[in-house]
């Protein structure tokens, strides 16, 4: 930190890449490997978009088997623009016509200053992102938000079965957010 160029130079005495040992691990699951018939679309048309936090196992949460639903991942499960092209070619290209949101407690973007992100970052890089954090504080009204974002874009074209949940990371239950009759 603190030096002229952007290059995480710091040795970590507590980090050691996991590459070599997972690449191992993948040659002992492809050795039983089953899942050669699997067809591009996803068998039950479902996209599900969820928080990339590691405590949230998408396909076992849902009970989801290989190839039953595309999977769209990023900080917060936010719909973002990048979220909406995946659901357009999921839509469009590949027959998706469910979505599923899942959002969770205790989430790394809850109650974080989007503000205070960005002047820091400005302040260490010199340069200000140009994208929004998408920080929140309160998850179920996170899931509102983007539930209105999927019912707002032209380019997600199927919207009668959209639901949204925030998984509870301490009990493993997902609990059901709706819009009110106002759309709100
Ligand atoms: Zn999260």
């Amino acid at each position: 930190m603190g030096t002229s160029d952007h290059h995480q130079t710091d040795t970590d005495p507590d980090f050691t890449p996991s590459a070599d040992q997972l690449v191992a691990r993948n040659r002992e699951f492809a050795a039983t490997f089953a899942d050669h018939d699997l067809q591009v679309r996803p068998l039950r048309r479902l996209a599900v978009v969820a928080c990339m936090d590691s405590r949230m196992d998408t396909f076992a949460l849902l009970g989801l088997g290989h190839g039953e639903a595309h999977i769209i991942r990023n900080a917060g499960g936010v719909v973002t623009d990048d979220v909406i092209r995946s659901l357009c070619l999921s839509q469009r290209a590949l027959g998706t016509r469910e979505i599923i949101l899942v959002h969770h407690t205790d989430c790394g973007l809850h109650r974080v200053s989007e503000d205070t992100f960005k002047a820091e970052l400005e302040a260490e890089l010199g340069i200000k992102p140009w994208w929004a954090l998408e920080s929140f504080a309160d998850p179920y009204a996170d899931v509102r938000q983007s539930i209105k974002r999927l019912h707002h874009t032209p380019f997600v074209q199927h919207k009668d079965d959209i639901r949204g949940f925030v998984y509870d990371v301490r009990t493993g239950l997902l609990q059901e957010v709706t819009l009110d009759t106002n759309g709100n």
